[in-house]
């Protein structure tokens, strides 16, 4: 009897990771398909200086708006991207399209989500700085952002690959500060020009005393270690108003304006100021 029962419930585990396997590689075919047919659009949206609050700068996010199944966020298709290995095209495109666009726009950073896939990558250098000069971008206005998972899982090329970006004088990001493991003391020792401040932090310093004295703390640290911190994932002014005051540099989120294609976000005359 109970032999026939845990049959079942194989079969219907196996099932269930079929179908999860069966999603995946479609997916990874419409990426395929995608990067072929040119349905991959990078939108951009603005990071302004927390004091002025002008925009200094834009972040790049992939979007697939021209996916015949229906559009998918970054969140849904860049993990299958990266098991699949179609992320080293996917980046370079995103990469590419992104240096291009801000290329002429000499008053504005630039700033690019890498995978740790990528990063891993030992062509990684080689590929950014062709990108750099086949794009004449400049490379002093470039950002790389990567998260924690990637330093912490191989410290020592984190570090090389960190070093050999800063000697072409791109610098390096952290993002999604605060929701792994590791200490500010710790990833200091990679020399992080910019850390950013993952955004389920800033949606806690507007209603909970302890967490945001948690947040403060943070931005205050790392201040005072010489990085520069950015605020992401501010959506009102209570938030804006606590991270300014907390210290950061910069600030990113809704609240100023959500990501948009780049002739959107240059006609921008007014981000709100609160
Ligand atoms: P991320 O790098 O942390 O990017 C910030 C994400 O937060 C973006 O989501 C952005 O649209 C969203 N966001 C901005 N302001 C707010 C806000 O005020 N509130 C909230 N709730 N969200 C806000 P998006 O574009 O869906 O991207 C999600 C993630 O996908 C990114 O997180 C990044 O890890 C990854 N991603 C996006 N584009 C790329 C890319 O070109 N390459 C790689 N490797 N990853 C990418
Ligand atoms: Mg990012
Ligand atoms: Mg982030
Ligand atoms: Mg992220």
């Amino acid at each position: 009897h109970s032999k026939s029962l845990g049959k079942g419930r194989i079969t219907h585990y196996d099932a269930a990771l079929n179908s999860v396997r069966e999603r995946q590689l479609l997916i990874e075919n419409d990426i395929r398909n995608g990067l072929d047919r040119d349905e991959f659009d990078v939108w951009y949206q603005p990071i302004v200086d927390a004091r002025s609050l002008a925009m200094i700068g834009v972040e790049a996010l992939v979007r697939w708006p021209r996916r015949p199944a229906g559009e998918l966020k970054p969140d849904d298709f860049i993990a299958i991207a990266e098991t699949s290995g179609l992320i080293y095209e996917l980046g370079q495109f995103v990469l590419r399209r992104a240096c291009n666009d801000l290329q002429a726009h000499s008053n504005l950073k630039l700033s690019v989500n890498i995978s740790p896939a990528q990063f891993r990558d030992p062509d990684f250098e080689d590929k950014v700085a062709n990108v750099l000069r086949r794009t004449r971008f400049p490379p002093a206005r470039l950002q790389l952002e990567v998260t924690e998972t990637y330093v912490l899982e191989n410290p020592e090329r984190a570090h090389m690959a960190i070093t050999t970006l800063k000697t072409l004088g791109t610098s390096v990001a952290l993002d999604d500060f605060g929701t792994g493991y590791s200490s500010i003391g710790y990833l200091r020792r990679f020399n992080f020009e910019t850390i950013k401040i993952d955004k389920s932090l800033a949606g806690l310093v507007d209603d909970d005393e302890q967490a945001s004295a948690l947040v403060s703390g943070t931005i205050r640290i790392a201040s005072a270690l010489g990085m520069m911190v950015v605020a992401e994932g501010v959506e009102n002014e209570k938030q804006m108003k606590m991270l300014r005051l907390a210290g950061c540099d910069q600030l990113q989120g809704y609240w100023f304006s959500e990501p948009m294609p780049l002739d959107n976000i240059l006609h921008l005359r007014h981000l709100r100021q609160g």
